[in-house]
Protein backbone atom coordinates (compact mmCIF):
# COMPACT_ATOMS: atom_id res chain seq x y z
CA UNK A 1 0.00 0.00 0.00
CA UNK A 2 1.13 3.09 -0.89
CA UNK A 3 2.60 5.36 2.04
CA UNK A 4 0.35 8.53 2.97
CA UNK A 5 0.93 11.73 2.45
CA UNK A 6 1.86 13.64 6.06
CA UNK A 7 0.33 16.91 6.92
CA UNK A 8 0.77 19.44 9.92
CA UNK A 9 -1.55 21.68 10.81
CA UNK A 10 -2.17 24.22 13.26
CA UNK A 11 -4.95 26.13 14.47
CA UNK A 12 -4.29 29.94 15.80
CA UNK A 13 -7.24 32.35 16.68
CA UNK A 14 -7.96 34.21 19.94
CA UNK A 15 -9.07 32.14 22.83
CA UNK A 16 -12.54 31.57 23.37
CA UNK A 17 -13.02 31.38 19.68
CA UNK A 18 -13.76 27.84 19.55
CA UNK A 19 -10.64 26.47 18.11
CA UNK A 20 -10.81 23.45 20.24
CA UNK A 21 -14.57 22.92 19.93
CA UNK A 22 -13.74 23.03 15.90
CA UNK A 23 -11.05 20.34 16.31
CA UNK A 24 -13.08 17.99 18.28
CA UNK A 25 -16.23 18.53 16.07
CA UNK A 26 -14.05 17.59 13.07
CA UNK A 27 -12.26 14.42 14.99
CA UNK A 28 -15.61 13.14 16.53
CA UNK A 29 -18.87 15.02 14.94
CA UNK A 30 -19.57 16.10 18.37
CA UNK A 31 -19.50 19.41 20.67
CA UNK A 32 -18.56 19.17 23.89
CA UNK A 33 -19.30 22.87 25.42
CA UNK A 34 -16.33 23.51 27.68
CA UNK A 35 -12.52 22.53 27.45
CA UNK A 36 -9.70 23.86 29.51
CA UNK A 37 -8.13 26.93 27.71
CA UNK A 38 -5.24 26.75 28.73
CA UNK A 39 -5.03 23.45 27.12
CA UNK A 40 -2.65 22.34 24.66
CA UNK A 41 -3.03 19.16 22.37
CA UNK A 42 -2.19 17.88 19.43
CA UNK A 43 -3.90 14.93 17.11
CA UNK A 44 -3.62 12.38 14.51
CA UNK A 45 -6.21 12.14 11.97
CA UNK A 46 -6.30 9.57 9.41
CA UNK A 47 -8.03 9.52 6.22
CA UNK A 48 -8.46 9.47 2.72
CA UNK A 49 -8.47 13.06 0.18
CA UNK A 50 -9.21 12.61 -3.20
CA UNK A 51 -8.04 9.07 -2.95
CA UNK A 52 -5.05 9.54 -1.62
CA UNK A 53 -3.89 8.90 2.29
CA UNK A 54 -3.49 11.62 4.58
CA UNK A 55 -1.90 11.52 7.99
CA UNK A 56 -2.34 14.67 9.91
CA UNK A 57 -1.64 15.48 12.26
CA UNK A 58 -3.58 18.78 14.54
CA UNK A 59 -2.56 20.93 16.47
CA UNK A 60 -4.36 22.76 19.07
CA UNK A 61 -2.60 26.11 20.48
CA UNK A 62 -3.97 27.81 23.83
CA UNK A 63 -3.94 31.10 22.00
CA UNK A 64 -2.94 33.68 24.70
CA UNK A 65 -1.60 31.59 27.24
CA UNK A 66 1.08 31.00 24.56
CA UNK A 67 4.57 32.32 25.00
CA UNK A 68 6.16 33.88 22.00
CA UNK A 69 8.99 31.48 21.69
CA UNK A 70 6.69 28.62 21.84
CA UNK A 71 3.69 30.12 19.48
CA UNK A 72 7.83 30.58 17.00
CA UNK A 73 8.17 26.72 17.62
CA UNK A 74 4.06 26.20 16.56
CA UNK A 75 4.15 27.86 13.14
CA UNK A 76 7.64 26.55 12.52
CA UNK A 77 6.37 23.18 12.84
CA UNK A 78 3.49 23.49 11.25
CA UNK A 79 2.65 23.55 6.88
CA UNK A 80 -0.53 24.76 7.09
CA UNK A 81 -2.85 27.11 9.36
CA UNK A 82 -6.77 27.54 10.58
CA UNK A 83 -6.69 31.28 11.79
CA UNK A 84 -10.27 31.36 13.02
CA UNK A 85 -11.91 34.23 14.94
CA UNK A 86 -15.71 34.40 16.33
CA UNK A 87 -18.49 35.89 14.06
CA UNK A 88 -19.82 37.21 17.60
CA UNK A 89 -16.61 39.01 18.67
CA UNK A 90 -15.14 41.83 16.93
CA UNK A 91 -11.63 42.04 18.67
CA UNK A 92 -11.39 38.56 17.86
CA UNK A 93 -11.75 39.31 13.87
CA UNK A 94 -9.39 42.25 14.39
CA UNK A 95 -7.04 39.57 15.54
CA UNK A 96 -6.99 37.55 12.46
CA UNK A 97 -4.27 40.63 10.73
CA UNK A 98 -1.81 39.81 13.97
CA UNK A 99 -2.14 35.86 13.73
CA UNK A 100 -1.27 36.53 9.73
CA UNK A 101 1.40 38.67 10.64
CA UNK A 102 2.69 36.64 12.94
CA UNK A 103 3.06 33.70 10.81
CA UNK A 104 4.06 35.72 7.76
CA UNK A 105 6.84 36.99 9.84
CA UNK A 106 7.94 33.33 10.89
CA UNK A 107 7.92 31.46 7.44
CA UNK A 108 9.11 34.28 5.42
CA UNK A 109 10.46 34.58 2.64
CA UNK A 110 8.01 31.18 1.99
CA UNK A 111 4.39 32.00 1.26
CA UNK A 112 1.93 30.64 4.24
CA UNK A 113 -0.69 28.38 3.55
CA UNK A 114 -4.06 29.27 5.60
CA UNK A 115 -7.39 29.52 5.83
CA UNK A 116 -9.78 31.61 7.19
CA UNK A 117 -12.89 30.45 9.61
CA UNK A 118 -15.41 32.68 11.30
CA UNK A 119 -16.92 30.43 14.19
CA UNK A 120 -20.32 30.82 16.04
CA UNK A 121 -22.08 30.79 12.88
CA UNK A 122 -25.47 29.88 14.99
CA UNK A 123 -24.99 33.13 16.57
CA UNK A 124 -26.72 34.74 13.91
CA UNK A 125 -28.90 37.04 16.87
CA UNK A 126 -25.24 38.57 18.57
CA UNK A 127 -22.99 38.97 14.97
CA UNK A 128 -20.61 41.61 14.90
CA UNK A 129 -18.70 40.66 12.03
CA UNK A 130 -20.60 40.45 8.56
CA UNK A 131 -20.06 37.70 6.23
CA UNK A 132 -18.97 39.77 3.80
CA UNK A 133 -17.00 41.33 6.25
CA UNK A 134 -14.82 37.86 6.51
CA UNK A 135 -15.23 37.51 2.87
CA UNK A 136 -13.46 41.16 1.95
CA UNK A 137 -10.50 39.82 4.20
CA UNK A 138 -9.89 36.33 2.68
CA UNK A 139 -10.19 38.46 -0.38
CA UNK A 140 -7.58 40.56 0.68
CA UNK A 141 -5.10 38.08 2.36
CA UNK A 142 -6.03 35.80 -1.08
CA UNK A 143 -6.74 32.56 1.48
CA UNK A 144 -10.46 30.50 1.45
CA UNK A 145 -12.87 31.57 3.89
CA UNK A 146 -15.67 29.44 5.73
CA UNK A 147 -18.10 30.71 7.77
CA UNK A 148 -19.58 27.89 10.37
CA UNK A 149 -20.70 26.64 13.60
CA UNK A 150 -18.74 23.84 15.70
CA UNK A 151 -21.80 23.93 18.16
CA UNK A 152 -24.24 22.68 15.12
CA UNK A 153 -21.56 21.52 12.48
CA UNK A 154 -23.12 24.12 9.96
CA UNK A 155 -20.64 25.42 7.10
CA UNK A 156 -18.81 21.81 6.43
CA UNK A 157 -16.22 21.83 8.88
CA UNK A 158 -14.68 18.57 7.67
CA UNK A 159 -14.04 20.49 4.22
CA UNK A 160 -12.28 23.28 5.86
CA UNK A 161 -9.67 20.51 7.18
CA UNK A 162 -9.54 18.97 3.78
CA UNK A 163 -9.06 22.00 1.47
CA UNK A 164 -6.42 23.41 3.52
CA UNK A 165 -4.73 19.73 2.98
CA UNK A 166 -5.20 20.19 -0.66
CA UNK A 167 -3.81 23.27 -0.49
CA UNK A 168 -0.36 21.58 1.33
CA UNK A 169 -0.23 19.44 -1.16
CA UNK A 170 -0.54 21.49 -4.22
CA UNK A 171 2.86 23.47 -2.89
P1 LIG B 1 -10.73 28.07 22.17
O1 LIG B 1 -10.24 28.85 23.35
O2 LIG B 1 -10.52 28.82 20.90
O3 LIG B 1 -10.18 26.68 22.10
O4 LIG B 1 -12.32 27.96 22.33
P2 LIG B 1 -13.20 26.73 22.88
O5 LIG B 1 -13.26 25.64 21.88
O6 LIG B 1 -12.72 26.36 24.24
O7 LIG B 1 -14.62 27.43 22.95
C1 LIG B 1 -14.83 28.59 23.75
C2 LIG B 1 -16.29 28.70 24.14
O8 LIG B 1 -17.09 28.93 22.99
C3 LIG B 1 -16.84 27.43 24.80
O9 LIG B 1 -17.75 27.82 25.81
C4 LIG B 1 -17.57 26.74 23.67
O10 LIG B 1 -18.64 25.96 24.15
C5 LIG B 1 -18.06 27.91 22.84
N1 LIG B 1 -18.15 27.59 21.40
C6 LIG B 1 -17.17 27.08 20.60
N2 LIG B 1 -17.62 26.95 19.34
C7 LIG B 1 -18.89 27.37 19.33
C8 LIG B 1 -19.90 27.49 18.31
O11 LIG B 1 -19.71 27.18 17.12
N3 LIG B 1 -21.11 27.99 18.70
C9 LIG B 1 -21.38 28.34 20.00
N4 LIG B 1 -22.60 28.80 20.28
N5 LIG B 1 -20.46 28.25 20.97
C10 LIG B 1 -19.24 27.78 20.65
MG1 LIG C 1 -8.86 25.70 23.29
Amino acid sequence: MAKSTEVKIAVFGRAGVGKSALLVRFLTKRFIWEYDPTLESTYRHQTTIDDEAVAMELLDTAGQQEDPLQREGHIRWGEGFIIVYDITDRGSFEDVMTFKNLLDEVKKPKNVTFILVGNKADLGHSRQVSTEEGEKLATELACAFYECSACTGEGNITEVFYELCREIRRR
